[in-house]
């Protein structure tokens, strides 16, 4: 008889009662995979048992990489990896009867024709920037392509060799030049790029001065770069567009010691025609690409048939379009990054004695430094409050995880940084670790 014989049948595994809570697509594909896998490792006679075992092993697996939120106590607030911007629970309940009802998206409520998706978030974005014109696309890396293809398309763009960066997933600068069809034409050295480097390099082909900021990492040392104003005086005089990637870029109201030396959106715009950044950095709201700038070359940026395929949801339109009234309103507290950077040591320090005192494990209260992250600020970092742990760090680090409490080593210490933990999480975290066998 073929050995294979001795397998149940796919139907016999997934009518299974141990695996009833489990939806039918997901019995049925782990189940094939499963089989498949033994019967190509086949070693003597497998019982039903055994592959039920396996089956709901790779169920639960597949079950856990679910998108889930996590305790982020790295004290890194603007986090890649977790999320970037958190949206306040406020701000969303105020953004979902737009969103779950049929809305005037595309409609003109006072003529009943058809309208434009983005005039009042535009409107809000230029009151609140003061500037001419504005344009969303789905994140700034969407709008660096965008800016170049639509404005300097065979044409010569002009960059400092010390701002080609590549910001993380693979995102290179020459790259993207290369990719919208715009040839680069890069000056100066990695650490020292001068005004006259740029001149030097002005002929009939150029058309855009390009500068980016270098958001994730800083350059100490024997160093210069060109400011942004005498970038935009050269483009002027010689009748070339200026263009600023922020990355991050910060709007209002931010702590004194994190703007120092950081450019203010709303400055560089007048030494610029055109500029961007991403909507979950410092502006803290959701995935989102945000172009400011003269009227002129964002109406160029329009007419380009690419922004259709760079074009925004309504979710992301609606929560920009509270994010931005609440900065119009000065609702800072409505802005989860910025109240996160804001926030004061000695709350801080609540928040922490609060769960030092409700868990049943001993803990260190520290006073420690926190990073603002998400290609932000790379050389600044805030006063923070930690409680340390004692024990193996990689062991704790990993215990903690499995909970979903994501915390950092400090020193060979396993440590929980208060400032990225939001008061409203407090309970769940004091719940959680609790439940801990450390
Ligand atoms: C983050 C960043 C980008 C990309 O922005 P996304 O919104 O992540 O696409 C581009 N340029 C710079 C300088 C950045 O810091």
């Amino acid at each position: 008889m073929n050995p294979l014989r001795a397998f149940p049948q796919i139907q016999n595994l997934i009518t299974d009662e141990s695996l009833k809570k489990y939806p039918f697509y997901l019995k049925a594909y782990f189940s094939k995979i499963v089989v498949a896998d033994f019967k190509k490792n086949f070693q003597g006679r497998i019982d039903k048992k055994t592959l039920l075992m396996h089956i709901k092993k790779e169920l639960e697996n597949f079950m856990h990489k679910d998108l889930q939120s996590v305790i982020n106590a790295t004290g890194v607030i603007i986090h890649t990896n977790l999320g970037r911007s958190v949206i306040d629970e406020n701000l969303y309940e105020s953004c979902k009867k737009s969103i779950c009802s049929y809305s005037n998206l595309e409609f003109n409520l006072q003529n009943g024709k058809r309208g434009s998706r983005y005039t009042s978030l535009l409107d809000k974005l230029k009151i609140l920037f003061e500037c001419e014109d504005a344009l969303i696309v789905n994140n700034n890396a969407a709008a660096v392509f965008l800016v170049l293809n639509s404005l300097a398309f065979n044409k010569e763009v002009i960059s400092s060799r010390g701002e080609l960066v590549e910001i993380g997933g693979g995102f290179r600068m020459p790259e993207v030049i290369k990719a919208a069809g715009v040839r680069l034409c890069e000056v100066g050295t990695s650490n020292k790029t001068h005004l006259r480097d740029y001149e030097n390099a002005l002929n009939e082909n150029s058309i855009l001065i390009l500068k980016t900021h270098r958001s994730n990492f800083s350059i100490q040392g024997f160093h210069s770069e060109v400011s942004i104003e005498n970038l935009g005086i050269l483009a002027q005089k010689n009748r070339l567009i200026s263009y600023y990637d922020l990355g991050s870029g910060w709007c209002e109201n931010l702590n004194e010691k994190l703007t120092k030396n950081e450019p203010q959106v709303k400055k560089i715009l007048k030494h610029c025609d055109i500029l961007s950044f991403s909507a979950d950095k410092l502006f803290g709201s959701v995935q989102a690409g945000i172009i400011l700038g003269k009227k002129q070359f964002i109406e160029k940026l329009r007419q380009n048939q690419l922004l259709r395929m760079l074009r925004v949801d309504k979710l992301t339109l609606a929560f920009l379009n509270e994010t931005t009234r609440a900065y119009l309103e000065k609702n800072y507290d409505k802005i989860t990054t910025l109240r996160l950077l804001n926030d004061k040591l000695s709350h801080i320090e609540d928040k922490a004695l609060k769960v030092q005192k409700n868990i049943k494990f001993k803990s260190l209260l520290k006073t420690s430094k926190s990073l603002v992250g998400g290609g932000s600020m790379p050389d600044k970092n805030l006063e923070s409050v930690v409680l340390c742990f004692e024990g193996n760090a990689l062991i704790l680090q990993k215990k903690f995880r499995e909970k979903n409490i994501i915390g950092r080593i400090e020193k060979d210490s396993f440590v929980l940084d208060f400032r990225s933990i939001r008061e409203n999480e407090l309970d769940t975290l004091i719940l959680k670790i609790n439940e801990l066998d450390l």
